[in-house]
This record gives C-alpha cells, structure tokens and sequence, in this order.
C-alpha cells in the first residue's frame, strides 16, 4: 500500500486520511483538477461551492508532494519580494499582487474555520539578518511597506530582542511580523481534502495523469486505468509537474530542500529556545526556516539544492545549518529528515492563468506556497466560472520567462550562480 513519504508529519497526521480509490473507469465532469496539493484541493474546493461536478486526480496521495512536507511557514509577499514587480512593473500592479498575498493569509484562517480543520495554527513570524547590511536593508524595506502598502503588522527588533526571541546569538536583528504564522501542513491538507469531500468533490488517488488532450470541444485527461472528459481542466502539479507537456513546464526550475527533525526539546531548551513560538527564516541565500511543532520538535529546513542527486550532502548540510544556529541542540537526536521539491519561476512570483478557455494552471510558487497556492486556487476556480477577473489580469501581466539551457541545462547554470551567492553568505556581504 502507498504511503507517504518519511516525516515527521507522515507519522504524525496520516490517521487523519480518508480512503480514496484509484480511477479505474470513464467519467465526465465540469471540472477536473490535476494534482491533491494545496493549490488544486483550493481550486477543487471554489469549483464545488459554485455548484459544479468537480474530480481530482492525484498520482500519488492527496498531500504527498510539497504541501504534505514543507516547513509550513505562512508568509505574505513573493518569495523574493513585491519590490520584484515595482522594479519591472509598477506600483500599481505590485499593490495589486500584494493585496493577493495578504487575501492569500487571511484566506488559510477562514478555510481553518469554515471546515473546522485542526493543524496546528500558531501566528507570528520573524526575518532573521544574517548580517549588518542584510538588517539595514529590511528596517528599511519595513518603513517602505508600512508607508506604501500600509502593512502594519511588522515591528523591528534589534539584536537583543531578536535572541531573546529566537534564541540564537546569530543574528544582527530581525523583523517580526504578527500577520505571519504556521502550521502543521499534512493536517491542513488532510482538512482541505475533507472539506472537498463534504462538498462532493470527486476524489481519486494512485492516479497518474499520462496525457491532456485539449483539442477538441471537450477536454480529455488520460490515465492507465481511466479517464476524465471535463469541460475545463486545472493544472497544479507544481515541480511535480514532469512529462505532462502541456507548454508551462520549462517555465519552472524544480529544486530540493530539506528538513530536520529534532526529538522533542527538553523543558529548559524550550524557555529559550522560541519561547512565543514564532516561525523564523533567515536571509542566507540557503534560506534557514525553521519553527517549533506543536509537541516543540524543532523543524529546520535548509540547504537548496539544484540535482536531486545530492541528497546526502544536502542533508548534511541542513543539519550544519542547524548547529550553527542552535550549538546548544548540537547533540539533540534528529528523529526525522525528509525532503521535497519546490518549483522556482526566473523571477520567483508564481506563475497563474490560463493557456486557452479550457486550460488553467498554477505553479512556480518559489518556496514560498504555504498561502499562494490557496489564492492561486481560487483565482483560477472563479475564472473557469466567469469573466475573467482582476486578479488573473494582473498575473497575465507578468511575463514568465522559460528557463535558460532548456530541460538539460537548466540546473547546471543555476549551480554556478547558487553556489556564487553561497560564498557571499559565508563572507557576510
Ligand atoms: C521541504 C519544503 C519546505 C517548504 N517550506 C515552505 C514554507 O515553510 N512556507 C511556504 O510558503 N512554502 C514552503 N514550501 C513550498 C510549498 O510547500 C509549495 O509552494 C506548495 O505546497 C505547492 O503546493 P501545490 O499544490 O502547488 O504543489 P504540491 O503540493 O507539490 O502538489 C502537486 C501534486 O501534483 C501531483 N501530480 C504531479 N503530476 C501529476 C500527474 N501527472 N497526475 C496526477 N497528479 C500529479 C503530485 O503528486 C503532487 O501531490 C516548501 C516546500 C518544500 C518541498
């Protein structure tokens, strides 16, 4: 029987999952959603509210890929920042795409209490600086984004209050932020899941999409044992997307990253360590982000890499990164290190829309999909709806660029340019 991939989660929250069958035979709905993450139970749950006949179809088990194992994080923003899109773009549409992220936050606390679903939720997060110039710059970004975007939710800490905070004499300071917070991501996936299941969503897992034909009038989603005819289709297998050559996929770069797992922290470790339990992720380019669980387990993720070859080395790294940060966990049993993939797009703001009436996608959240992805379902749910609405215009404005070197080279070329801002980290600039 398949299971889910080692974690710390898998092991903690898997009896909260229902029984799904395998398409075994030929079905017809409005909707059919590729891919049981996040985004597409999101885009599955909108579909269903409206009425509509809804199928998902995962190929593995809802929440097996990088919603079932991320360090659940919740962030507002972009992965590398709106002023990405002030700086292409302009004020407007960034203050348009940030309005999304804040929607995409408070959208997790209202799916949390609609369908009453447990995980964990704690609120409050920091950016943590890594260096003097890595602190100026986001005391002067926060002043930016309280001024412009009227986000007042962020409080600067110096260097004192951020060890008191985090525990770790690393860092020169810090921004805390009460919009941010975390979550046990396997649970509020397993919720998310039953949520579609109350809404009569038609749930299939082991059932590996193989072909999308979207030719004719209706379009046709092929699997070995079954297949779909659905009026419209949603694409959201983000990295995991491999082979499915509808035209998006060269548009992101699939990327490793890893978690550790602690045993459970003593009771003094647990004063100091975290002590309101925020979430923190740090600015070396190998972004740290790591949290407490809720029986205070530290979960820290780490170390990017761009072959999924490296494993070993990777997770090697991510614990270093630990001890780095913690000394005093150093000796502390890892119980668990699992792995997972996040999609990069070249610019790191996700990828929505549609490539013709009938096919709509979202992927390329950047790592940072704890909250996009479930906007990014909703967004597409009420354009196969409707008329095509404000917010997938504004992401129609942004232009995603293929990755350059093609399938083949793609990661090659990101090695060099990784492995060039790691050196920067290790020498603070
Ligand atoms: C280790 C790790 C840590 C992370 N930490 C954070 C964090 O703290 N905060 C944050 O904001 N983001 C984080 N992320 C990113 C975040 O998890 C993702 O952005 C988000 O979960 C993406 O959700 P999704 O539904 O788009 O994709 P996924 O959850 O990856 O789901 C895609 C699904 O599509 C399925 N699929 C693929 N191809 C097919 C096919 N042909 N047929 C049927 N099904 C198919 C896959 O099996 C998979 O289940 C992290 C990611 C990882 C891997």
């Amino acid at each position: 029987m398949e299971n889910y991939p080692d974690s710390y989660y898998a092991e903690n929250a898997s009896f909260l999952k229902g029984t799904y069958s395998q398409i075994v035979d030929d079905q017809e709905c409005d909707i059919c959603i590729v891919g049981g993450g996040f985004s597409g139970l999101s885009t599955a749950i909108e579909a269903a509210k409206k009425g509509l006949k809804v199928i998902v179809l995962e190929q593995h088990l809802f929440g097996w890929g990088a919603s079932g194992r991320n360090g659940g994080q919740i962030w507002n923003d972009v992965s590398w920042g709106i002023e990405v899109i002030e700086k292409k773009y302009d004020i407007s549409l960034a203050k348009r795409i940030w309005n999304i992220s804040q929607a995409a936050v408070d959208l997790i606390d209202d799916r949390i209490k609609e369908f009453n679903i447990s995980c964990d939720k704690k609120n409050g997060g920091i950016n943590a600086a890594t260096s003097l110039a890595k602190l100026k710059e986001y005391e002067k970004n926060m002043k930016y984004k309280m001024k412009t975007y009227n986000y007042n939710k962020l409080e600067a800490l110096d260097k004192q209050s951020v060890e008191k905070e985090i525990g770790s004499s690393l860092y020169y300071g810090g921004i805390l932020d009460y919009g941010a917070g975390h979550l046990h991501p396997l649970k509020y996936a397993l919720g998310l899941v039953k949520a579609a299941a109350s809404l009569n969503v038609s749930l299939y897992e082991r059932s590996a999409v193989t072909e999308i034909n979207h030719s004719g009038i209706n379009v046709e989603v092929l699997t070995s044992q079954g297949k779909v005819k659905a009026k419209k289709i949603a694409v959201c297998c983000n990295a995991y997307i491999k082979g499915l050559n509808i035209g998006i996929e060269n548009r992101i770069m699939p990327c490793a990253t890893y978690i550790v797992c602690t045993e459970p922290l003593n009771s003094n470790l647990q004063k100091e360590i975290l002590p309101n339990d925020y979430c923190v992720s740090d600015t070396n380019f190998d972004l740290n982000y790591y949290r407490l669980s809720e029986n205070k387990r530290m979960i820290f993720g780490g170390a990017v890499g761009y072959s999924l070859k490296m494993v070993e080395s990777l997770k090697l790294r991510t614990k270093k990164q630990l001890d780095r940060v913690y000394p005093s966990l150093k000796d502390m049993k890892v119980d668990y290190i699992w792995g997972g993939l996040i999609a990069l797009t070249m610019n790191r703001v996700p990828d929505i829309g549609m490539i013709n009436d009938k096919v709509f996608y979202a992927h390329g959240f950047s790592g940072h999909g704890v909250a996009f992805t479930g906007i990014a379902g909703k967004i597409i749910a009420e354009n196969m709806i409707g008329e095509k609405t404000k917010e997938l215009e504004a992401f129609e404005k942004i232009k995603h660029r293929n990755f350059p070197g093609g399938r083949l080279f793609r990661m090659p070329l990101l090695v060099t340019i990784s492995s060039m801002q790691r050196m920067m980290d290790i020498f603070n600039v």
